[in-house]
């Protein structure tokens, strides 16, 4: 099966992101300290909220695809296809949160968060710009790489919406399964965008979210190890892809995969 074989590469993209140092709202708890101090996984705790998005932030929503980015990253190219990403996670999901970039000079990462800027929004995804320059960078499919990333934190925001995060947490000592279930969800978007065109490089989430697992299974940060989270979005992405699951009956396959790790 081409997705569990191209799994197994994700270790040599690992060493391409640079090994076990890199993050993406991923388990690097030293890097972070200083910037997010408060802050597990990522879903950014409201007190450092103002520390990496401050008032004034500029934020842009995505619905059809079709808005200019806010805050471009210099490739007009890709700033249209991360709107039209935006805004197909946005439809997948049916959230409708801001985005914004952020200076994550503190260690990669992007998050999650239920505080908005923008009248409506259902909370805010906030990408780093040294980790977008860093997926950019990556050989392959780095327009896909960037996708997982975002895709993951929707998850989240669904999470938000519904409350999941907290049954999740509940009772548990790390945000793992919080994590793992945002991992799915970035899965299952790649398993809808694949059916929408056989082509889409669905393997490059795998692969991505393989980098960033950890082995701090011991921490409250740990996000899941570099296995476990890329088996989470091959779930997910069998969910759309193989069988085709609502977004109802994805949510519910994914409480269940999760709730026994
Ligand atoms: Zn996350």
């Amino acid at each position: 099966m081409t997705l569990r074989r191209e799994v197994l590469f994700g270790g040599l993209l690992g060493l391409a992101f640079g090994g076990s140092a890199t993050c993406a709202c991923h388990a690097q708890a030293f890097a972070q300290a200083v910037q997010t101090p408060h802050t597990l996984g990522c879903l950014l705790a409201d007190a450092d909220v103002e520390r990496v998005y401050p008032q004034g932030t500029s934020t842009g929503r995505y619905r059809s695809g079709q808005e200019p980015l806010v805050g471009s990253s210099g490739d007009r190219d890709f700033d249209r296809a991360l709107a039209e990403t935006l805004a197909k996670c946005a439809d997948l999901f049916e959230v409708l949160p801001g985005f914004a970039f952020f200076d994550d000079h503190n260690g990669l990462n992007a998050y999650a968060t239920n505080r908005v800027r923008m009248q409506r929004a259902d909370g805010t995804v906030l990408m780093g710009q040294r980790l977008l320059a860093r997926l950019l960078r990556q050989p392959e499919a780095p327009d896909a790489c960037v996708a997982a990333v975002c895709a993951h934190e929707f998850g989240h925001i669904l999470q938000f919406k519904l409350g999941l995060a907290d049954r999740l947490k509940k009772g548990q000592s790390t945000v793992k399964r919080i994590e793992l279930q945002a991992d799915f969800f970035a899965g299952y978007f790649a398993g809808t965008r694949k059916r929408e065109r056989q082509a889409f490089p669905a393997a490059v989430f795998a692969m991505t979210q393989f980098t960033f697992g950890d082995n701090m299974v011991n921490s409250p940060d740990h996000h899941g190890t570099a296995d476990e989270r890329a088996a989470a979005v091959v779930k997910g992405f069998e969910a759309s892809y193989r069988q085709k699951l609502n977004l109802n009956d994805a949510i519910a396959t994914s409480l269940r995969y999760v709730s026994v790790l």
